[in-house]
């Protein structure tokens, strides 16, 4: 048993989580967690007890991130085991991630702002060497809080920190290191399993009190003591203060972008990306006439990918594509090289056009991110040379983006009609 008493749904001793960047790990990671999703997780989930026991969460962010395993398949199996009173909590924080990502769709200039003072951060870390040294202390675990070097190492390490730590270190990043908050979300961004330009960028901006206007984040030692089972109690270190960082108006939100529509009679051929990995659900209405797939993760900086971060993303896709081969019983796909950076997507999805002889090509729809930024471009190329493309918007997105347009509360009053209506 883990060290906590969660009372009767206790999930069972601990067992390492298998990160395989496949369909079937995730969905066995699904399986173990469900049965814990009401009360148990409820009443545990803030506890960051070991990278080794996680038996408290259900670590399914990176199968989520990466649409290995989706949203409501996570949902409808959290209702076959549970009320949806029971599960209340947990239902809630999978909707977190579906409120970030459509609040940044309708939001891009966020992440566009987030990029250039990205740039820009770094550009100083080259001319200033008293910031560079602040800078490496933090993400080599060298800075002398004890908690905060722990963390640092384990998200290079396996890719993967707790939310509560997540919130801490971000915290003391922002308000004890006084370090940009860009760089910090984007050592996150580089080094998580889960790395997503959404959920990422407006929970660094959230605890530096620019989501919510004004409103902060402060990691109090005593809090981490408690929520760390005492592994960990900075007592003295951490600012006492959280002052919300200000920054110019970033501009008017936006209206979500039309959704695309696949037309039944024309051949297509397919693109996966590592922003869905589950193309075989997109209820396209033919099979495509070839498969390519493409990666972006090398966009997420223009500092190195973590190897974890990196392979599970890779993994992602050739899982992903294996599967589409089986469904669509096609022999042969393109996957020769994922990070296709000297030649471009649009030049790469031209020659992949004129070799399975089609006019069209279809993705699974990308939000606000890198991979996005590459379809933009690469649909400019492909119309120069005749070719379509068209992003495919699922109906989970559809339903669940147009409430994210203020704070969370209101798309959380939605949950229960976005649950049946989806149902
Ligand atoms: C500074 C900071 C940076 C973060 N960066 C990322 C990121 O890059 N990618 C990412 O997926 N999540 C990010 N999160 C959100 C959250 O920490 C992770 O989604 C969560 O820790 C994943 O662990 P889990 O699957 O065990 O979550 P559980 O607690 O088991 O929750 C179930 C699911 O709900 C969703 N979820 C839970 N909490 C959140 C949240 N706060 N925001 C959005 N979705 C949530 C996830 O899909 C998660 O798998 C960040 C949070 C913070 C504070």
């Amino acid at each position: 048993m883990n060290q906590l008493s969660f009372l009767d749904d206790d999930p069972p001793a601990s067992s390492p989580v298998d990160w395989s960047p496949t369909r079937s790990a995730g969905i066995a990671r699904q399986e173990y967690f469900v049965p814990y999703a009401g009360r148990a997780y409820a009443r545990a989930r803030n506890f960051d007890l070991a990278a080794t026991d996680r038996t408290n969460i259900s670590c399914l962010s990176p199968w989520i991130r990466h649409r290995l395993i989706l949203e409501q398949e996570v949902v409808a199996s959290t209702l076959a085991k549970h009320t949806f009173a029971g599960a209340e909590k947990f239902l809630q924080e999978v909707f977190w991630r579906s409120y970030f990502k459509g609040w940044l769709e309708q939001h891009p200039a966020v992440w566009m702002s987030y990029r250039r003072e990205l740039r820009r951060s770094l550009d100083q870390l080259e001319q200033s060497k008293p910031l560079r040294a602040r800078y490496e202390d933090a993400i080599t675990g060298r800075t002398g809080i004890e908690c905060f070097d722990a963390w640092a190492r384990e998200l290079v390490e396996l890719g993967y920190l707790h939310n509560h730590a997540r919130m801490w270190f971000a915290s003391i990043w922002i308000f004890t290191l006084r370090l940009p908050w860009q760089l910090g979300a984007d050592f996150f961004y580089r080094h998580l399993l889960d790395g997503d330009p959404a959920s990422n960028t407006l929970s660094w901006r959230w605890v530096g009190g620019l989501h919510t206007k004004g409103k902060t984040y402060l990691a109090r030692p005593s809090n981490i003591a408690r929520f760390t089972n005492n592994r960990f109690d900075p007592t003295g270190q951490l600012a006492t203060v959280a002052t919300a960082l200000k920054e110019p108006d970033s501009g008017p939100s936006i209206s979500l972008p039309s959704a695309e529509h696949l037309p039944i009679d024309v051949p297509y051929g397919l693109l996966i990306t590592e922003e869905d990995c589950h193309v075989e659900s997109l209820k396209l209405k033919r099979p495509p006439s070839g498969l390519i797939a493409l990666a972006a993760t090398n966009r997420r900086s223009s500092l190195p990918i973590g190897e974890p971060a990196q392979a599970f993303a890779r993994g992602a896709v050739e899982d992903g594509v294996a599967r589409a081969e089986t469904h669509f019983s096609i022999e042969k796909s393109e996957i020769s090289d994922l990070e296709n950076g000297d030649r471009g997507w649009g030049k790469e999805l031209i020659v992949f056009a004129l070799r399975t002889d089609v006019k069209l090509i279809a993705t699974a729809y990308a939000p606000v991110g890198p991979v996005a930024e590459e379809l933009a471009a690469a649909r400019t190329v492909l119309a120069a040379a005749g070719i379509r493309l068209i992003e495919v918007r699922r109906p989970y997105d559809d339903a669940a983006w147009p409430h994210a347009t203020k704070g969370f509360f209101k798309l959380k009053a939605q949950i229960p009609k976005l649950i049946s209506v989806l149902n």
